[in-house]
């Protein structure tokens, strides 16, 4: 199996299965962490989505990786006597600061590069470039900063998609006579061939402020099919967000300028709809919703992801940032993961869990 690129069930769970110490439990719906009296976890109760009923995994230790809103929903909806406001709840934060990167691209075509040779452009996706945070925020009307990700190259060619040929219509000349691109047959081959690996494009994904406002709660109405409470959402985008996306398409608007480039979608930032920011959730970086920190009536995890109120608890991926700063969030969840791993080994072995 190909590991180039990387997924959770590829390069982490089939290689721990082959240990012969893993045991998946598959479509089975977490429903809550089960608190005994002392208020520690003891397991996790789940619906299968087989037979619909009801059952607990028990443990030693729990670590909820369920995504950080899921994660959220989880402590949210594990609610007892010794947690009344949820579990690792006392601080009253978990849900809040919730956070996704900001997010807006623009794109185009260079016409230098109509009809260019052919060779091979193949890898992971993207075009292997991309441009760190460069500025100095003194000098600038918003805070925290952002990194630029490219397109363009041969990529696996489908009409519409990365060709978006009707963005240049009738603007260039093939073979010496102005065309419409678009059509059937040997009209559709000609266009593709003379427009591929000539598209180029850019996004920018910046660091979002955290505010305490920024939520997600369990709605006390809505249950899924499995019976259990969903979340509800509150997320606004503040004046923060909006000038860095402003100064996002600046920044793409004057790099299409210089490098010749025609620009065919994403010059659409307006203060009316936040300069072409992506809506709250759209990058998929969700953060933020069980924050780590030293202090206990703050913040819902220590720093090793174990919680405040809870210590055989553990959660490992986005809900325990307090911030993601610009770079895409997932590495930084392995590595928390495997820092709260190794230290619940150690203390299993020191036999305070
Ligand atoms: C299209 C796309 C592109 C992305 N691109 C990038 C990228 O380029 N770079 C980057 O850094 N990040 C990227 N991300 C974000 C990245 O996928 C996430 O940050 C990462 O997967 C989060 O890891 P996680 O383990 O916290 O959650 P997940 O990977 O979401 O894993 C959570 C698991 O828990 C399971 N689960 C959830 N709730 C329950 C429940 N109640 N009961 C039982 N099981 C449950 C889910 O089925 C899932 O298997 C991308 C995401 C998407 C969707």
């Amino acid at each position: 199996m190909a590991k180039a690129d990387f997924s959770s069930p590829n390069v982490l769970i089939y290689p721990a299965l082959k240990t012969g110490k893993l045991e998946v439990i598959a479509d089975a719906m977490a429903r809550e962490v089960i608190t005994d009296d002392n208020g520690k976890a003891t397991g996790v109760s789940y619906v299968s989505k087989e037979d619909m009923l009801e059952y607990q995994v028990d443990g030693r230790v729990v670590i909820l990786a369920a995504s950080a809103c899921e994660t959220a929903r989880l402590l949210l909806n594990s609610k007892s006597q010794r947690h009344p406001n949820g579990l690792a709840n006392s601080s009253n934060v978990v849900g809040k600061y919730l956070q996704d990167s900001n997010g807006t691209a623009m794109g185009g075509y260079l016409p230098e590069l109509f009809g260019r040779k052919r060779y091979n452009e193949d890898g992971v996706g993207g075009m292997h470039v991309y441009t760190p945070w460069w500025l100095d925020n003194k000098k600038l009307d918003f805070p925290r900063g952002y990194h630029i990700e490219y397109w363009g190259g041969f990529g696996q060619p489908a009409y519409g998609f990365g060709m978006g040929m009707q963005g240049i219509n009738g603007k260039y000349a093939v073979n010496g006579k102005k065309k419409e691109a678009g059509g059937y047959g040997a009209s559709l081959k000609e266009d593709q061939r003379y427009f591929y690996g000539a598209n180029v494009g850019m996004a920018g994904r910046g660091e979002a402020v955290a505010f305490e406002h920024n939520k997600c709660e369990i709605d006390p109405n809505t249950v899924d099919k499995y019976g259990i409470p969903v979340l509800r959402f509150d997320v606004t985008q503040s004046d923060h967000e909006i000038k860095q996306a402003k100064h996002m398409k600046e920044t793409f608007r004057e790099m299409m300028h210089n490098m010749g480039a025609v620009i065919t979608w994403g010059d659409d930032g307006t203060p009316e709809n936040k300069y072409g920011l992506d809506k709250p959730g759209y990058i998929i970086h969700e953060a933020g919703t069980a924050r780590m920190g030293d202090n206990a009536k703050t913040s819902a995890l220590n720093k090793w992801s174990q919680a405040h109120d809870c210590n055989n608890l553990f959660c490992v991926d986005g809900s325990q940032f307090t911030s993601q700063a610009d770079k895409n969030i997932t590495w930084t969840i392995l590595a928390l993961s495997m820092r709260a791993s190794e230290y619940i080994i150690d203390e299993m072995k020191k036999q305070n869990l």
